[in-house]
């Protein structure tokens, strides 16, 4: 099968690679859609992943293969590794991380950090014409799309990330919200808003195709890094500069929370006044998202209150994996690249 492996920052290469093997409880999964996620731009950018990496987590596809169901126990109460629930020519959505939701982190609710949750990934990944999806993300990460396509099954991972951080902040119906950095997320954090009953949504970015984008899909005000902006209760920040979570401290009202949605540079350092944190300023962060808020989310798409389709502008080919990072990189005109398998 072909995957796209990722030597350096400028060199992926599509290249030949054994078909997966799967084991009882396992299944292999045909993608037939991978989105290229803000975080595979920053592993490459900044070489976080080695060499002969196969990056892309955001999968949707078909059940080819199932590994027999085997009885595997938790404590004391035995599990079918593979429900019955599944079949052979499923179309499904898959999370890649599933945590253990019984260790000091997930007992704290921050799944991410768990052990488990590191561990658990789909193999190679998602830019790959076939993944092995192991036991634990079948039992736990696996939904079937239904009357969802492919590519909305492959937004379904980024849309739970939004809607923990809208989760992590307390957001509530009629609050308001300011959003830094209208890329990709930034706009799904927007959609996330809409859906959660924002009374007042206000888009910022310094690129005036990417505020015009905003406003059609409902942000009631535009503006740039350097205007004034109302107070609002919380400050989501979705572009990884120092500067805008800085900003953010600004355009909270007294007591709201910034939150930050992006990942800076090892070396980024902020400065904001102890006081605003003092008065009750909440200063925090969410990251990834667990197999509850995937399930909403799907649910959120296919009621239509999240219609994250729109977001997408390129539908590329594995073989063009090297011009859609580039094209995701240079930004500009350019929102959700999604990576087709045929047959869509
Ligand atoms: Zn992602
Ligand atoms: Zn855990």
């Amino acid at each position: 099968m072909k995957a796209a492996i990722y030597y350096s920052p400028k060199k992926i290469k599509v290249e030949d690679v054994p078909l997966p093997k799967i084991k009882p409880g396992e299944v292999l999964l045909k993608v037939r859609a991978c989105g290229l996620c803000g975080t595979d731009i920053s592993k490459i950018i900044e070489r976080r992943v080695p060499p002969g990496t196969v990056l892309g987590h955001e999968v949707a596809g078909d059940i080819i293969k199932m590994g027999t169901p085997g009885r595997k126990k938790m404590g004391t109460v035995p599990l079918w590794t593979v429900p019955n629930f599944f079949k052979i020519g499923d179309r499904v959505t898959v999370l890649h991380h599933i945590p253990c939701f019984k260790c000091r982190f997930c007992r704290h609710g921050n799944f991410s950090s768990c052990p488990q949750f590191k561990k658990t990934n789909i193999y190679p990944g998602g830019f790959s014409e076939y993944v092995r999806i192991p036991s634990l993300n079948v039992r736990f990460g696996m939904q079937k799309l239904g009357s969802l396509s492919y590519e909305e099954g492959a937004l379904v991972e980024g849309a739970g990330c939004s809607l923990r951080a809208f989760k992590r902040a307390n957001f509530q119906k009629g609050d308001s919200v300011v959003i830094i950095g209208m890329g990709p997320v930034g706009l799904l954090h927007l959609l996330m808003a809409k859906a959660f009953g924002a009374s007042k949504i206000i888009a910022c970015d310094i690129n005036d195709y990417r505020l015009k984008k905003a406003k059609e899909l409902g942000a009631d005000m535009a503006i740039k890094p350097a205007q004034a902006c109302p107070c609002a209760d919380l400050a989501l920040v979705s572009v990884g500069v120092p500067e805008a979570i800085e900003n953010a401290a600004k355009y909270v009202r007294s007591g709201g929370t910034v939150l930050v949605f992006a990942e800076c540079s090892d070396k980024a350092r902020v400065t904001i006044s102890p006081n605003l944190i003092y008065h009750e300023m909440s200063l925090i962060g969410s990251y990834s998202s667990t197999p509850a808020e995937q399930k909403t989310c799907l649910n959120f798409i296919k009621s239509g209150k999240l219609p994250v389709k729109k977001l997408i502008t390129h539908r590329l080919k594995l073989s063009e994996i090297s011009k859609a990072v580039r094209l995701s990189r240079d930004g500009g005109k350019t929102l959700k690249i999604i990576i087709v398998f045929d047959k869509l």
